[in-house]
């Protein structure tokens, strides 16, 4: 008789590329086949069988999400034109990522691991500070254009169906200058707004929004009003987890952040959460230790690393070279995924199973094993570094381990 835990609804698992595929296979051999027996739901994402199927594969995945609630991803290659040639591509293909984000309509949280021997750039940090980032809109769908000489800019609104025209002076140019224009939608705000709400109840962490309404009283508190819309129709929730909803200005959040012990969902605009998700990484130690999660606003959860296939470490690995990858961010996709899905499913042995194996990926490097980005910046320093296969044996074993002294 088998004595794996039985996880009682799919996981759908989207495979990707290059080294973090490599780490990817040896986590669910080691660390997930061994101890759970778990209905998954495999799409390849390999670049190669996205080409095969003309991208479908991707869209497939992504309402496969739909369809069972919990996805897992390993991170792809998003092609340039170099990549094209170097896999000999059809085409171009598009960010997998973007194509999931738009079909779960979800917003992405970027949550950092804390480990005690890996000190934060602010010796203050002691809790993740989560970021969740709108990702659609703003300068990310702008249009731009350089002034050539004087002349007036202005932005204009023509009504669907006829009506009259608002226009709206942005300066008058004595010379050259530059102009831009840009927007977002109360649709995408809504439910931006509705995902951060529901990933502070699922996390029970404060939900901070920080804008310049001060300055930008239409655009910037557009949504602001969302949000204290939004927060005020979720009160009771809120309320019963114990959850705070805070506006700041975006400055005042920037200073509030640092001085603080972290601990907190800080929700932020387009371009703030481009720039801060990125502070917020560097200033927790190493992107390996950076986890992320697609929220879509009706409750789909898609968990992956925040970094990429750790492509230079791959082509050492392909000349048949020792590697040491860090996987932390990767296995904790895992046990992102596995405990939604205890969660969801009121299975709170699998639920107890994920804890069980993040307590030992931070054990194992608290006892002193662990990758070279990590070894780096350890306190106390480490003599040595394991190599990407060393650290997931050695969290096989302390796995194997744990579940002996609870049996
Ligand atoms: P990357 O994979 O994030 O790696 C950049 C550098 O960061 C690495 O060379 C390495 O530094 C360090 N690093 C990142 N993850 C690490 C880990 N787990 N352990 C140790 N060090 C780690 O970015 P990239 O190499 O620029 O991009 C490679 C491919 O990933 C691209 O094709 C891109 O399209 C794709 N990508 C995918 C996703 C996604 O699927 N979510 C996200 C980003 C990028 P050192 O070289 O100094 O060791
Ligand atoms: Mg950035």
């Amino acid at each position: 008789m088998s004595d794996k835990i039985r996880v009682k609804s799919p996981i759908v698992e989207i495979d990707g590329d290059e080294m973090t595929r490599i780490i990817w296979r040896l986590i669910k051999e080691k660390l997930i086949a061994p101890f759970l027996d778990i209905d998954l739901r495999y799409y390849d994402l390999g670049i190669k069988h996205r080409d095969e199927t003309d991208d479908k594969v991707t869209v497939e995945a992504a309402n496969a999400v739909k369809e069972f609630g919990i996805g897992i991803k390993c991170a792809t290659i998003t092609p340039n034109a170099a990549r094209v040639k170097e896999y000999g591509l059809k085409q171009q293909w598009k960010s997998p990522n973007g194509t999931i984000r738009s079909i779960l309509d979800g917003t992405v949280f970027r949550k950092p691991i804390i480990i005690k021997n890996i000190p934060p750039a602010v010796h203050k940090w002691k809790k993740p500070i989560i970021i969740g980032r709108h990702a659609y809109g703003d300068i990310y769908k702008n249009t731009e254009y350089v002034i050539p000489g004087p002349g007036t800019a202005e932005i204009v609104f023509t009504p669907a169906g006829g009506g009259e025209k608002t226009a709206l002076k942005i300066h008058d140019f004595r010379g050259r200058g530059v102009v831009m224009g840009m927007h977002n939608t109360e649709p995408s705000v809504r439910s931006f707004a509705r995902s951060c709400i529901n990933y502070a109840l699922s996390e029970k962490v404060d939900l901070w929004f920080g804008a310049k309404d001060t300055i930008s009283k239409q655009y910037h508190g557009f949504f602001r009003d969302i949000f204290a819309e939004e927060t005020e129709k979720a009160k009771d929730a809120l309320q019963q987890a114990g959850i705070h909803y805070r506006y700041l200005l975006i400055d005042d959040a920037v200073a509030q952040v640092i001085k603080s012990e972290g601990g907190m969902l800080w929700a932020c605009m387009n371009y703030d959460g481009d720039v801060m998700s990125d502070m917020v990484a560097t200033g927790f130690g190493s992107l390996g230790l950076m986890t992320s999660v697609l929220v879509s606003p009706d409750g789909k959860y898609e968990y992956e690393a925040a970094h990429g296939t750790v492509v230079r470490h791959y082509y050492e690995h392909r000349k048949g070279n020792p590697t040491s990858t860090n996987s932390i961010a990767s296995i904790f996709a895992w046990t992102g995924a596995l405990a939604k899905r205890g969660e969801l499913d009121n299975t709170p042995d699998v639920t107890a199973f994920a804890k069980a194996l993040e307590d030992v990926v931070i054990r194992t490097v608290e006892n002193g094993v662990m990758t070279k980005d990590l070894m780096l910046i350890a306190e106390p320093r480490v003599p040595k570094y394991a190599r990407t296969e060393e650290f997931i044996d050695a969290v096989a074993e302390g796995l194997k381990k744990a579940k002996g002294s609870n049996a």
